[in-house]
């Protein structure tokens, strides 16, 4: 059994040429629909945890997509299309960014835990966690819990490693803080046996079309 996770960042219908991280709207749609019409089911992460845990039965074909860095093209153009198909997703959220410019609003993101999406901590202001002594590392991720906590009432035991940087510090500091799982970022499949703090996902950058897509969820 074997459970491909996918990141996306900003997806938007003009996205930046000089910018991978930035992925085409209509190249997500496209996605999207692969799934939906080649009988995909997306999961929730506890729905993901719970079927690599062996607690929960895996439905066909399943797939869990996340989103990093809660940027304001979320509500704009891929909450639509997440709805149309009945999609689950996650979004991996740096609490300092929240009501940027470029980013969801306090509102927005509990407009979107709201509708399902599960809002999940990516730390307070996305540094290379490694560089950071233990109570740098441990301040960076308890203070992002605590207030997402607050804001979504979610309980915060799911983390994404900001640039996927870590080091066994990082781990050693989410184990204490209780946490469950944690996403790095690595072309594989997540199995029973892939370490939890340790979770793969492959990386959507502009340049991948839809047969490397399909390559990465096959
Ligand atoms: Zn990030």
């Amino acid at each position: 059994m074997e459970i491909p996770v996918l990141l996306y960042h900003v997806v938007k219908p003009d996205p930046d040429p000089g910018n991978d991280y930035q992925y085409r709207l209509d190249e997500f749609e496209r996605q999207m629909a692969w799934l939906h019409e080649n009988g995909y089911t997306t999961l929730s992460v506890d729905e993901y945890l719970d079927v690599l845990d062996g607690k929960a039965p895996a439905p066909a074909k399943p797939v869990l997509i996340t989103f990093d860095d809660n940027t304001a093209d979320f509500t704009e153009y891929v909450m639509p299309v997440l709805t149309r198909y009945g999609m689950k997703a996650a979004q991996f959220t740096v609490t300092d960014w929240i009501g940027n410019r470029l980013n969801m609003s306090a509102e927005d993101m509990k407009e979107i835990a709201a509708r399902g999406i599960d809002v999940l901590n990516h730390t307070v202001s996305h540094p290379m966690l490694a560089e950071l002594d233990k109570a740098g590392q441990r301040e960076e991720i308890a203070e992002a819990g605590r207030a997402l906590e607050a804001l979504v009432g979610r309980k915060q035991d799911v983390f994404a490693y900001p640039y996927g940087n870590y080091n066994e510090v990082t781990i050693e500091v989410l184990r204490e803080l209780g946490y469950r799982a944690a996403f790095i970022v690595s072309d594989a499949k997540s199995t029973p046996s892939t370490p939890r703090l340790e979770l793969p996902r492959y990386c959507l950058l502009q340049r991948h079309t839809l047969d490397d897509f399909v390559r990465m969820v096959s």
